[in-house]
């Protein structure tokens, strides 16, 4: 990994990671002398769920180690984004983790963000000796009980929450500057690769591993491959339903891995409720940010 990182540095690249935050402390010094990256780390949670839901295979102290060191990164100024996994149960002891960032005082840090981001339905059923959600929220819903436990005030701006952009999407509307309208509906579909450690090349996260849907490959030669990569690559939104939808400068068709575990194809049109999601964002932008 030191020599693709230090070619990359030689090349003036900076490298944004995506990563489970648990082995980072084996790499602190090397991070501390090359400030050329930012991390993303996930959470499932407070110690009691994230320890049950992601334990370490030996150890007992997942939640505490990662803990650790995403405080070890902000203290050394890298940036840090900490994404939430959230559900029906999660979101019952979100405020319990709102402190621990409080009192660690990430939220000071300007090179901090957390988000909250919806657990799928299959998920979230998984049985992880937790009670399971008495209900699985809907895309809607999720945003709903964000906004309803002021986890964006409480947090002074430092929670977010994923709604793919809608909410900053209408804030420009509202205000009438530009907007970003969008053609797709995330860069899995307008370039994205992630290479992982078999050879293969796939271009959505959620797919990785699926060998039908990667997209190419890079060992022994890179190479996208014409058939597959169409798929992802080549989805014209205007031959699907979405083409008639008033949403779809906004939505862009839906999420396609979703479309692909719930019907088998990866293709535009899984709404998992974005219109009520926009009209409920819509209320709240207004509320917030043009009524006052
Ligand atoms: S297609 Fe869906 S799951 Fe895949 S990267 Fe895009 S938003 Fe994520
Ligand atoms: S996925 Fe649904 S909400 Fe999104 S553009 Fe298509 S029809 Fe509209």
């Amino acid at each position: 990994m030191i020599y693709i990182v230090e070619k990359g540095k030689e090349l003036g690249y900076s490298f944004s990671v995506t990563s489970n935050g648990y082995d980072i402390d084996k790499y602190l010094d090397y991070i501390k002398d090359n400030k050329i990256f930012s991390f993303q780390i996930t959470l499932d949670g407070i110690a009691e769920i994230h320890n049950k839901r992601k334990p370490h295979y030996k150890n007992e102290d997942s939640f505490e180690k990662i803990f650790a060191n995403i405080d070890s990164l902000l203290k050394l100024g890298i940036p840090v984004v900490v994404r939430i996994n959230t559900d029906t149960y999660t979101i019952e002891y979100i405020d319990k983790l709102l402190e621990l960032f409080e009192e660690k005082g990430w939220c000071k840090y300007k090179h901090f963000m957390a988000y909250c981001a919806l657990l799928r339905k299959e998920i979230t059923k998984k049985k992880d000796g937790l009670p399971s959600p008495k209900t699985i929220f809907t895309q809607s819903e999720f945003c709903r009980s964000y906004y309803k436990k002021k986890l964006s005030v409480l947090s002074e701006g430092k929670l977010k929450c994923q709604d793919y952009n809608t909410s900053d999407i209408l804030k420009s509307l509202l205000q009438g500057k530009s907007l970003p309208y969008k053609g797709c509906f995330c860069g899995a579909q307008s370039g994205m690769i992630i290479f992982d450690p078999l050879g293969d090349i796939y271009s959505c996260w959620d797919v990785v591993g699926i060998r039908e849907q990667r997209v190419g490959r890079y060992m022994p030669e890179f190479e996208l491959d014409e058939e597959l990569s169409k798929r992802w690559f080549d989805v014209r939104i205007s031959k699907y339903k979405c083409v008639k939808c008033k949403y779809v400068l906004f939505c862009g068709g839906g999420c396609p891995s979703f479309s692909f575990r719930d019907k088998g194809r990866v293709e535009p049109g899984a709404c998992n409720d974005y219109p009520k999601l926009f009209t409920f964002l819509m209320r709240q932008v207004y509320n917030d940010y043009l009524k006052k």
